[in-house]
């Protein structure tokens, strides 16, 4: 009944096209500095059912062994907390607790949810990680198929949804989860990705590594320089194009960078012609529709911008640009308007755009 689409190219960042050999857009010229950038430590790995990839220009002490150790260590930690694809991640256990009694929980998922929560109140709840219920019925979660549902069971799992649905008590020992109802289900997909990349800069920070580029699909972290010694340069890629051209191209100051898309994983109901983005408005309990088709977030934390964009996403740009005015908050969107993408920056991003010549806005 249906087509599904889902493709990755780091997930409407193109920060590792630096390990793709094609970043000129991105990167500026390849010029005399380029035996430079052959001292880099490059790796490259899968996780969260995407890509991940990390630059360390002059090197990481041990090669690209030991780089990819440390990397896939931070990010198989967090999976092993929130992933609800794996039945043994905490996450996955907490949902299928089918019940009202508390859930111990170890002090970093139960931190990754108290951020996540903070997010959300900033921008009404339209990032919500209680969407679980909404996910599954919509075919985005495990083993659940892709359908459009009925009036009838989407009513019953929007009374799921909802921050009140759950409670989060610190106790001397362990954290624990409390469902207020049985059926409660979290999904905290959509910063799985930042909290991955804020791990790994995390750790390369203690390490002392003074440059870098850590991304993990839509979400990175940078510091320093690149491997011929200028300014990190990222790419906001085209959703528009198939094979992710780049769109504009920013300096992400040490800054983390992460977008939202609603373009890659989506499904198309053969008998409307619609599409079903995996962005969900948790207030009306359906896929969005509107024309806006990325939102990227540049903020202190991968963490902090992967929350965000996804809910901005779902509010759409017009209101998106609203709230990051009033919040001197640095986002840009990409909108499908007059058959082509259209950018827009907030004040507050227009320092990240400064280094970059050009750019398409
Ligand atoms: P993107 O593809 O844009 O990077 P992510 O993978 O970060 O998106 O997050 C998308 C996932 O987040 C969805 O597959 C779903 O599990 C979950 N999700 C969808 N809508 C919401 C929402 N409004 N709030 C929180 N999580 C959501
Ligand atoms: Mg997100």
């Amino acid at each position: 009944m249906v087509n599904a689409g889902r493709r990755w190219l780091c997930g409407g960042l193109i920060a590792c096209c630096v390990l793709l050999g094609g970043c000129e857009d991105a990167a500026g010229p390849k010029g005399a500095s380029a035996n430079k950038a052959a001292e880099a430590t490059m790796v490259r790995g899968r996780t969260m059912g995407t890509f991940y990839s990390i630059t360390v220009p002059g090197g990481f002490p041990g090669g690209e062994e030991a780089l990819k150790k440390l990397a896939d260590e931070k990010l198989n930690t967090i999976v092993s907390a929130i992933s609800t694809f794996d039945p043994k991640a905490e996450l996955a256990r907490f949902n299928a607790h089918d019940d009202v009694t508390p859930f111990p929980i170890s002090p970093l998922l139960a931190g990754l949810i108290e951020e996540s929560l903070h997010q959300s109140k900033r921008i009404d709840g339209a990032m919500d990680i209680t969407i679980g219920p909404l996910v599954n019925l919509w075919g985005f979660g495990k083993d659940h198929p892709r359908k459009v549902p009925g009036d009838y069971e989407l009513d019953a799992a929007r009374r799921l949804v909802g921050a009140d649905k759950f409670e989060l008590r610190h106790t001397p020992n362990e954290p624990l989860l409390v469902k207020r109802e049985r059926g409660v289900k979290l999904d905290l997909a959509t910063i799985g990705e930042g909290a991955g990349a804020d791990a790994i800069a995390a750790a390369l920070d203690r390490l002392g590594v003074r440059d870098y580029l850590v991304s993990v699909a839509g979400a990175s972290r940078s510091r320093g320089h690149n491997p011929r010694g200028e300014l990190w340069k990222i790419g906001i890629e085209d959703p528009t194009t198939p094979d992710g051209h780049v769109f504009t191209t920013i300096c992400p100051l040490d800054q983390a960078v992460s977008t939202a898309g609603s373009y890659r994983n989506f499904f198309i109901d053969e008998k409307t012609g619609r599409h079903y983005s995996h962005i969900i408005d948790p207030h009306t309990g359906r896929p969005v529709e509107h024309q806006t088709l990325s939102v990227t977030v540049v903020d202190r934390a991968a963490l902090v911008t992967d929350a965000l964009d996804t809910g901005l996403l779902v509010w759409g740009a017009d209101k998106a640009h609203a709230w990051a005015e009033r919040h001197d908050m640095a986002i840009y969107t990409i909108e499908y308007r007059d058959g082509r993408p259209h950018g827009r920056a907030s004040r507050a991003f227009n320092q990240y755009q400064r280094c970059t010549q050009g750019g398409n806005p």
